[in-house]
C-alpha cells in the first residue's frame, strides 16, 4: 500500500519522516520558466541563427532534446551551449525575472525547518542554473543542502543517483519523503525504496492539470501543511 497525502502529512508531523528531498523545477519553482525557455526562447534564437522558421527550429530542437533524455547531457548547459551555438546560461539570465516560486512552498519549507527536518533540493538541473535560481528566489535559507545529478554522476531516473545520494545525505529510505513533478523520476525513487513519494501536479502553472494515479498527488504545497 502506498502512502496517501493525509498519511504523508501525518508522517511529517512526527518523526516518521526525517529527510525531505525536493525536486526544484516544476516542484518548488514554476516550470513555466523552463518550458518557455526551451520551447520558445531557444527555438527563436536557433531560428535566427540558422535562418529557418520558428516551426522548423522547434521541430529540430525537440528531436535533439529527446535524443538526450534521461542522460546527463540533457541537464548540462555546457553541452547545449556547445551543441546549439547559444550561450544558454546568459540567455537564462536574461529572463530571470520569470523565475517564480510555487504558492505555499516557502510556508512549507519554513514549517519543515521548524520541525527540524533535513531539507534538500535533489535536482537534475545544472549547478549554474541551480545557483541562478537560488539567487533569485532565496530559497537556500530554508535548506540543509542541495544535490545535483551532475554531482552524483547520474540523473535521478537511474538507481545509481539514489545510491550515491543516500551515501551523501545519510537518509534512511523508510524515513524519507521525495516530491517531484516527473512520474518517471518518482518511479525510480520508488524502485530504490524511498517510502514517501508525492507527485507535484501543475508543475507549469500555465498548463492544464495532469492527474497521476500512481502516486499521492498535490496541486499545492498547502496540502502538506
Ligand atoms: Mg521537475
Amino acid at each position: 500500500m502506498y502512502s496517501s497525502v493525509p498519511d504523508i502529512k501525518q508522517a511529517l508531523e512526527g518523526h516518521d519522516i526525517s529527510h525531505v528531498l525536493l525536486d526544484m523545477d516544476g516542484t518548488l519553482l514554476d516550470r513555466y520558466f523552463d518550458d518557455y525557455f526551451w520551447e520558445h526562447l531557444v527555438p527563436e534564437k536557433y531560428a535566427d541563427l540558422h535562418n529557418i522558421s520558428f516551426g522548423r527550429a522547434k521541430e529540430e530542437l525537440l528531436a535533439k532534446y529527446r535524443s538526450q533524455e534521461e542522460t546527463l547531457n540533457w541537464t548540462d548547459i555546457e553541452y547545449w551551449s556547445c551543441q546549439l551555438g547559444i550561450d544558454i546560461l546568459a540567455l537564462k539570465e536574461q529572463i530571470r525575472h520569470l523565475i517564480e516560486v510555487h504558492p505555499h512552498v516557502e510556508a512549507f519549507l519554513k514549517l519543515m525547518r521548524e520541525r527540524k527536518k533535513k531539507i534538500y533540493i535533489a535536482t537534475n538541473a545544472h549547478d549554474k542554473v541551480l545557483a541562478l535560481k537560488m539567487k533569485k528566489t532565496e530559497l537556500g535559507r530554508y535548506l540543509t543542502g542541495t544535490i545535483t545529478s551532475i554531482e552524483m554522476g547520474y540523473p535521478k531516473e537511474h538507481q545509481e543517483f539514489w545510491r550515491r545520494a543516500e551515501k551523501r545525505l545519510q537518509f534512511r529510505r523508510e524515513h524519507t519523503l521525495f516530491v517531484d513533478d516527473t512520474a518517471a523520476v518518482l518511479a525510480s525513487a520508488r524502485r530504490y525504496g524511498i517510502r514517501y513519494l508525492v507527485f507535484k501536479a501543475k508543475g507549469n502553472s500555465k498548463m492544464p492539470l495532469k492527474k497521476n494515479d500512481d502516486f499521492a498527488t498535490i496541486v499545492d504545497f498547502n496540502e502538506l501543511i
